[in-house]
């Protein structure tokens, strides 16, 4: 009975997980690494679930993720947006920030407890900003170019001693995105 009784709490969290997932548009790869099911299992959840009166079903996100770190500096809002989801992939448990700004994966957690966490952070990031501009796809390449691939990194604002996100490859200013944004304002202002 008992074995039955975690069976089936554990199918539970990953059912709820997916979908969770599909109302976030995660790409079916990265609901089948998080949870577990397998493609074919993930596309009956969209039609039974996801679909309209009018027939159609939440869009569904195809291909590769998209993995372009300069996304996140294109201007001072993304900037900022993008620092504070590492801030919460920090508060939520998903990384561990090293006193060398050094953002570090957490791998003592199963996959369906990283994909909740990652959830959470989101839908915290998603509460704070009226419009988002980042999607879900990319707040999940952000995680990895910051922890794993590390072509995007958290530095600290020469001017303010804000820590932000920036571009590992970029030629750095050493400012953050609200310094970043007073100097372009004040470009813009002056004469
Ligand atoms: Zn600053």
């Amino acid at each position: 009975m008992r074995f039955t009784d975690d069976r089936y709490a554990g199918e539970r969290q990953q059912f709820d997980l997916a979908i969770r997932l599909i109302s976030h548009e995660a790409r079916t790869h990265i609901i089948c690494a998080l949870t577990g099911f397998s493609q074919d299992r993930i596309r009956k959840l969209y039609t039974t679930y996801f679909r309209g009166p009018d027939g159609k079903t939440i869009r569904r996100q195809r291909g590769k993720s998209p993995a372009n770190v300069a996304f996140f500096v294109r201007n001072a809002s993304v900037q900022a947006e993008a620092s504070t989801l590492v801030y919460l992939f920090g508060l939520f448990g998903l990384l561990k920030i090293t006193d060398r700004l050094d953002p570090l994966p957490r791998g003592d957690c199963s996959d369906i407890v990283f994909g909740e966490s990652l959830c959470r952070a989101y839908e915290t990031y998603t509460s704070l900003y009226p419009r988002t501009a980042i999607s879900f796809e990319r707040s999940w390449n952000l995680y990895r170019a910051v922890a794993l691939r590390k072509d995007a990194v958290l530095a600290d604002c020469l001017r303010c001693g804000n820590i932000y996100v920036q571009d590992a490859l970029a030629l750095d200013r050493a400012e953050c995105p609200p310094c970043r944004l007073n100097r372009t304002r004040g470009t813009t202002t002056l004469p």
